[in-house]
């Protein structure tokens, strides 16, 4: 099948790395118009390039209100509607249980939470007097257990989850479906500090971090493979297309049956 999403506007946030740049790659594949948006410039203008005409990027920094505002006024200016919005973009947190500072907090908040309040909303502003859209939410396996994640990570990103209920409830009656996906150990360089910091590092490096990563996270998986930035794309081609127009409110747990794994008690101190 393709063209599963024939003429959708799209919008993919943390576009130019990992998930995002996944995402981008199906949804035109599928016949999307995907505005990819990012922080780096170039990275952001090469990916559009080699993804062909059907992509374009934008500059947005999740953090700033004015920067997800501006990226969907730019759907509308430029195809006139939005109809899938995937608050993608997210990153390490900052700061543990005995260091955690309020700076820590409003950081990480800020980043893993508030992005997706800012996303909902002015996409949610578009598709209301459209009559539909679909919002989709990157959540975490950090969301259902622990020791998945950083501590205010996971507790952001269990925000996330229930926020996509929450929103899905309200603007279900509109047409709008809000979804998140819950990706568990996708192989990607939020492993190694994100994608800023993989910007700072040679390829060859980069791949050498890949490959150790891939092998870990084999292990770390009742399957026998890690998962893969494309594996979180196509279920958020699943629920971006016809095929997903009655989920509304659910978490798409994607990781290999990571989170039905038995965990010990890590080891005390
Ligand atoms: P990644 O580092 O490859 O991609 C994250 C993207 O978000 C990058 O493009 C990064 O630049 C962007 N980003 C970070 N901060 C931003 C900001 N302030 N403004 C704009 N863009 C920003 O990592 P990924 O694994 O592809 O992560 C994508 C999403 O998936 C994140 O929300 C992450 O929390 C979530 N996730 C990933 C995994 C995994 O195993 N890889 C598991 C659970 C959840």
């Amino acid at each position: 099948m393709s063209g599963r999403l024939e003429g959708k506007i799209t919008i993919i946030t943390g576009g130019t790395s990992g998930i995002g740049a996944a995402t981008a790659e199906v949804f035109a594949t599928e016949g999307a118009k995907v505005i990819i948006a990012g922080r780096s410039e170039a990275k952001g203008a090469d990916l559009a390039k080699q993804l062909g005409a059907n992509v374009i990027y934008q500059h947005a920094d999740v953090t700033r209100e004015e920067d997800i505002k501006a990226l969907v006024d730019l759907a509308v200016k430029k195809f006139g509607r939005l109809d899938c919005m995937f608050n993608n973009a997210g990153g390490p947190d900052r700061g543990t249980i005995d260091t955690v500072t309020m700076e820590d907090f409003d950081y990480s908040m800020r980043l893993l939470l508030g992005s997706v309040v800012l996303g909902i909303k002015y996409a949610a502003a578009v598709m209301k007097p459209q009559g539909s859209g679909c919002i989709i939410n990157n959540s975490s396996i950090a969301a259902h257990r622990t020791g998945q994640g950083g501590y205010l990570y996971s507790a952001a990103k269990a925000g996330v989850v229930h926020l996509t209920k929450v929103a899905g409830t309200q603007l279900g009656p509109f047409n709008i479906r809000v979804n998140s996906i819950a990706p568990g150990a996708i192989a990607t360089p939020i492993f190694w500090g994100g994608s800023q910091k993989a910007n700072t590092l040679s390829a060859e490096d980069n791949q050498r971090k890949m490959d150790k990563l891939m092998r870990s996270l084999a292990n770390a998986t009742p399957l026998p493979r890690a998962g893969l930035d494309k594996d979180i794309a196509h279920a958020a081609l699943f629920l971006a297309s016809d095929e997903g127009s009655f989920i509304n409110c659910h978490d798409l747990v994607v990781d290999g049956g990571r989170t039905s794994l038995f965990y010990e008690k890590p080891p005390q101190k």
